[in-house]
């Protein structure tokens, strides 16, 4: 959290539809270190090693829960207060504790070093650090060895969301070139519940879109190919620098809104559709099964939120596709929809499917924030954790926006349980009040 002066700007409508109130102040949002808690879980043969303090240790355990039977991929190598001089010590600690841990993990494929924010891990070059010990383990042509990266997950540098962000950029340069003359492919970006990611994996079978891969890969050796035939697809809006890196190596976006809902979904997978020629009524036929069975999982939802109005404090940066999801296809109305970054070309069309009156902001001033949604007063506001019971305290019923981040709600068969998130917080307000 930063106690730094306020700065709120207001920019100017660019497309006539939208002020953006820039907000520089005082926030309260987890730090990157809180991905691993998803990415663990994903990569299968990855191991994230936190440089940093007894708070990241403690940050994490509480997030991601101590497993007990299961080896955990993720521990805190934590670096006590020193001065420059032992800073070679350090260097030396991290090398023996990589070396041990690689020793007893044979199965581990790729290492992350994670950076954090205490000042004696700041000092320490981690990207250095991870080429140093990478070299000792190096890789050979039949995928043997280890891959070790490194990048930051500091509360000074990155907000909840950003420490994927951060992950999968420093996984970019380790994509294989694809070949010159390679037929055009389809990149997934971004870390969804294996389950989620079968569901579109099939999805884009059946549209005919064989050649996909996907960012992250389940394991080390399926990380795919990249070059400028590479058409890649977003399923997070949090992943702009991931987005710059691969453009860096060819790789073309997908413009579509988020695939949230019914209808935000069929967008994004007639988007994918459209950049490989499929033909429109063959997409048609495809996605409508998909589409009524959302459409229908929605439905019984819309009786209890259409017309409640809905702020989103800054958070998960899912606020704009999942604000554009509620108020186009359950009929919610979105007073103020708060976001720590406003990524204007990757919610462009989700931006273009918003309310005109919805408030936008960018960045946070906690108080300020505060302020104005007790002048507002909505049905339901969407915060983290620090900020759900002073305001429950004062009547107003909150979620908690780390669910929609834990939870599976991508797709047509998450359409319902998505909505659901949003309903219950309302019946327990309505049950409350009897
Ligand atoms: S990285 Fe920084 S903000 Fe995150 S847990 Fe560690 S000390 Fe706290």
């Amino acid at each position: 959290m930063s106690p730094a002066q306020a700065i709120a700007t207001a920019e100017k409508p660019r497309d006539g539809k939208f002020e953006v109130l820039r907000e520089r102040g005082q926030r309260e949002v987890f730090c990157g270190l809180t991905g691993i808690v998803w990415l663990h879980r994903k990569m299968q043969d990855a191991f994230f090693l936190v440089v940093g303090s007894r708070t990241c240790a403690h940050l994490l355990q509480s997030a991601a829960g101590v497993m007990i039977f299961a080896e955990p991929r993720f521990a805190t190598a934590i670096i006590e207060e020193r001065d420059l001089a032992g800073m070679a010590d350090c260097h030396a600690e991290l090398d023996r504790v990589v070396d041990r841990l690689l020793a007893r993990r044979p199965e581990i494929r790729t290492l992350f070093l994670v950076g954090s924010c205490p000042s004696e891990v700041i000092k320490l070059d981690l990207g250095n650090a991870a080429q140093r010990i990478g070299a000792r383990h190096m890789r050979n042509e039949t995928g043997e060895g280890v891959r070790i990266l490194a990048y930051s997950g500091s509360g000074i540098e990155t907000t909840f969301t950003e420490g994927e962000d951060a992950c999968l950029t420093a996984l970019v340069p380790e994509m294989p070139v694809a070949a010159v003359d390679a037929s055009q492919s389809l990149l997934l970006v971004g870390a969804l519940p294996d389950i989620v990611e079968d569901q579109f994996l099939r999805l884009f079978a059946e549209l005919g879109i064989t050649n996909v891969g996907v960012l992250p890969s389940r394991r080390a050796g399926m990380l795919p190919a990249i070059g400028p035939n590479t058409r890649y697809l977003l399923a997070q809006p949090f992943l702009g620098e991931t987005a710059r890196a691969l453009e860096d190596r060819g790789a073309v976006r997908i413009d579509a809104p988020f695939p949230f809902g019914a209808e935000g979904t069929a967008a994004w997978l007639s988007a994918a559709a459209a950049a490989f020629r499929i033909d429109e009524m063959h997409v048609n036929r495809v996605i409508a099964p998909g589409r009524e069975r959302a459409k229908r999982a929605l439905e019984r939802y819309i009786p209890a939120l259409k017309g409640k109005r809905i702020t989103f404090l800054p958070d998960s940066q899912l606020e704009i596709p999942l604000a554009r999801f509620l108020a186009t296809e359950l009929g919610m109305i979105p007073v103020e929809v708060g976001t720590p970054y406003l990524h204007r070309a990757h919610l462009a069309a989700d931006l273009a499917r918003l309310p005109e009156n919805t408030r936008i902001s960018e960045g946070q001033d906690v108080e300020r924030q505060l302020d104005r949604v007790r002048a507002d007063r909505p049905d339901l506001t969407v915060c983290g954790l620090g900020l759900a019971n002073p305001l429950e305290a004062e009547g107003l019923a909150t979620k908690w926006s780390i669910e929609l981040v834990f939870s599976p709600v991508h797709g047509f068969d998450q359409a319902g349980d998505l909505a659901e998130l949003f309903a219950r917080p309302l019946r327990r307000r309505d049950v409350m009040r009897i």
